[in-house]
């Protein structure tokens, strides 16, 4: 049976930055929605806006013919999709003529992707894996990039629903491919968050002003969607999520396995998985990935904030930044020898 608006009831757990955005996107294209999520407070939005509330992603699946997850870890996916009170286990409970679907958005294991697949095909449930990519200002504006993975004509079925989430939709194969080409998708934003923390501190270090090195560079052969949406808010000082540096180092984990276990050594993703473990020690795990040139900067022995602070003020005094920038640790403690 088709999915449509007038016949489909929507289940959505998950409603955090980019979930509660794309829960919204669907009850704004009129589909019907029951939602849950860990913290309550956090699908107020949707709620105000027509959704109903179940307290469990089991009582969500009873009153639901497609339920989609976007929730954090993969460790979350399982629990709220194979545990006995998960959805699965709801999806067969629901009385309806349809047959029932769930569609998992979060960035989780390919590995992982494949058992819900066979549990749910096993139970008569159909399944997809389809992460996003484009980020919390995709996920508001319905923009998203959307990598589907499970059976082709399942995705036929679905794709109504992604047209009201995302921009470019695309099926990759069976199970776990939707994981595997968002795997793709972090290995290049791992190459472009790393190369744009280097440029912007490489900038400051030769003096340049940063803005009009944006200027030059964002458009052209080096231009990326790290360094014209994340660059400018490194500049205004604002690291807030966005995308979590805690998520990224999960993502940064998974490629990293999935590579190893088909003897791929990527070594480049592993240098930055490893500042970003730095970073997550040093307590941003909850800040932006863009936080990610404080790290570059401390390898240097260097704090970002008085790169920036050196920048505010020589707008405003015209002066020029010094030849040697000391960090407060510097100042702190001489004796330290450098990297
Ligand atoms: P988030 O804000 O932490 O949202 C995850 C939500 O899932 C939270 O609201 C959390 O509840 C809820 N949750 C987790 N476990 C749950 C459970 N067992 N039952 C019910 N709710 C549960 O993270 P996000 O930024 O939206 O990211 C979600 C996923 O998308 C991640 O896998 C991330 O890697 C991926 N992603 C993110 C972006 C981005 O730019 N942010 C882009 C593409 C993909 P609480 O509210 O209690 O924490």
């Amino acid at each position: 049976m088709a999915i449509e608006k007038s016949q489909t009831r929507i289940g959505w757990v998950g409603t955090g930055v980019m979930g509660g955005a794309m829960a919204m996107n669907l009850i704004r294209a009129g589909w019907q929605l029951t939602v849950t999520n860990r913290t309550k407070a956090k699908a107020r939005p949707l709620l105000e806006a027509g959704a109903i509330w179940e307290s469990t992603p089991m009582r969500v699946a009873m009153r639901s013919d497609v339920v989609f997850t976007m929730v954090g870890y993969p460790a979350d996916v399982e629990q709220v999709i194979l545990a006995p009170d998960g959805i699965l286990a709801g999806l067969n409970r629901r009385p309806s003529d349809q047959v029932p679907m769930v569609i998992d958005m979060t960035t989780s294991s390919p590995a992982l992707a494949r058992t819900i697949y066979e549990r749910a095909v096993n139970g008569g449930i159909d399944a997809l894996d389809a992460p996003v990519s484009g980020g919390d200002v995709g996920a508001r504006n319905g923009t998203l990039s959307i990598m589907v993975g499970g059976d082709e004509l399942v995705y036929e079925l679905a794709k109504p629903l992604f047209q009201d989430l995302g921009k470019t939709i695309v099926y990759h194969g069976s199970a776990g491919s939707g994981q595997h080409a968002k795997m793709v998708n972090q290995i290049l934003i791992a190459g472009t968050m790393a190369g744009m923390a280097e440029a912007l501190l490489y900038a400051f270090r030769f003096g340049l002003d940063p803005d009009r090195v944006l200027a030059s560079v964002s458009t052209g052969a080096a231009g990326s969607w790290s360094l014209s949406n994340l660059a400018p808010r490194v500049l205004r000082g604002d690291f807030a999520p966005g995308f979590y540096v805690e998520h990224f180092i999960k993502d940064m984990g998974i490629a990293l396995e999935e590579a190893g276990r088909a003897g791929l050594k990527l070594p480049i993703l592993a240098e930055t998985c490893a500042l970003y473990k730095q970073l997550m020690a040093q307590g941003s795990a909850r800040e932006g990935t863009q936080a990610i040139v404080k790290a570059v900067a401390r390898y240097n022995r260097l704090e970002w904030k008085n790169l920036i602070n050196g920048w505010q003020l020589s707008k405003v005094d015209k002066l020029k930044l010094p030849e040697t920038i000391s960090t407060e640790e510097d100042s702190q403690d001489e004796n330290n020898s450098k990297e």
